[in-house]
């Protein structure tokens, strides 16, 4: 049993609070917003009116905010936690952000005394709900030991990737590939439906054949197949078009950084900021499939 401070209870965070909660740490929760961090305290947590006392007297320190701008904010910040945290403190990073953010925050934590891994997750609001979140963890091994209680309360799937900023790096290239890979599988989809083929024997053969994808098995973009898709339910989301579109812009940033080539990573952004300023942002990303047939 630990004391953990969690800074954002949102969508993510308010269930990964939840769960910590259920595996009895004693969670104080802080967020922006009145409601989210509510929903933490009727799940188990303890509301804390500011960041300063979420963190006063914690061991572990999570948090799960926006963009890289608020995880700089919420860390180096004049009243925020590496100025109210004990020394010694690990802190937990599981937002999604830049890799160079999050370098310069776990370095600058470092310097500060502190010991800081970055944590993003795959497995949506289901998975933070269920506690079986993917972790990609970036960091040294002392500290990814010491969050090893944390994160078994939140996840199932545990990855050490490397030191740090290695997590949300193999974050920004699984998603680049997702990305791609949907796009790819919406294209052949709408040219057998073109050729007069039926979408089952296109799925039957495709999915164990060497097209054979997470977007194609598990998330077919057209109803019918996979059933548990959101293309069976109107494309509601699921994992939104504009959160598609965030994790692209994070990866050709990267990529822009180290002088990579990723051409498709960058259509992919184009046309996934395109499905998004149609107005479909909100929609899961599979529903990409409408926008390339025309349909959007
Ligand atoms: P969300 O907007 O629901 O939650 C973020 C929370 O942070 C909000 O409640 C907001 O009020 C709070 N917040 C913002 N600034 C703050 C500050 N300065 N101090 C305290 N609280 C602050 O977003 P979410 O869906 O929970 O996503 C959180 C992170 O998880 C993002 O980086 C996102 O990319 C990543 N992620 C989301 C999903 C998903 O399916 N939703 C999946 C994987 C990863």
């Amino acid at each position: 049993m630990a004391r953990i401070g969690f800074i954002g209870v949102g969508n993510m965070g308010g269930p990964m609070s939840a769960n910590l909660s259920k595996a009895q740490h004693q969670v104080r929760a802080f967020d922006l917003s009145p409601e989210a961090v509510a929903a933490a305290e009727a799940a188990g947590a303890t509301a804390a009116p500011t960041v300063a006392e979420a963190v006063k007297d914690a061991e572990i320190v999570v948090t799960m905010l926006p963009a890289g701008a608020h995880v700089r904010e919420v860390y180096m910040g004049e009243n925020g936690i590496f100025a109210n945290a004990p020394k010694g403190t690990l802190f937990i990073d599981s937002s999604t952000i830049d890799v160079a953010t999050s370098r310069e925050v776990a370095a600058a934590a470092e310097e500060a005394g502190f010991a800081m891994l970055d944590a993003p997750v795959s497995g949506g609001t289901g998975g933070a709900e269920g506690g079986t979140l993917t972790f990609m963890v970036g960091g040294d091994a002392d500290a990814f030991e010491r969050g090893a209680k944390a994160f078994d309360a939140m996840g199932k799937t545990i990855v050490h990737c490397g030191s740090a900023g290695a997590g949300q790096a193999v974050k920004a290239c699984n998603n680049m590939m997702l990305a791609i890979s949907m796009i790819g599988v919406a294209e052949g989809f709408n040219l057998a439906d073109a050729l007069g083929i039926d979408r089952q024997i296109v799925y039957n053969v495709c999915s164990t054949a060497t097209a054979s994808s997470w977007a194609l098995n598990t998330y077919c973009p057209v109803p019918g197949p996979a059933p548990a898709s959101p293309a069976n339910r109107d494309y509601q989301a699921g994992f939104t078009a504009d959160m598609m579109l965030k994790d692209l812009r994070l990866a050709q940033d990267a990529a822009q950084k180290a002088g990579v080539s990723t051409p498709l990573g960058s259509e992919a952004q184009a046309l996934f900021a395109l499905f998004s300023n149609m107005g479909s942002g909100a929609k899961d990303f599979s529903g990409i499939i409408e926008m390339l047939r025309g349909k959007v």
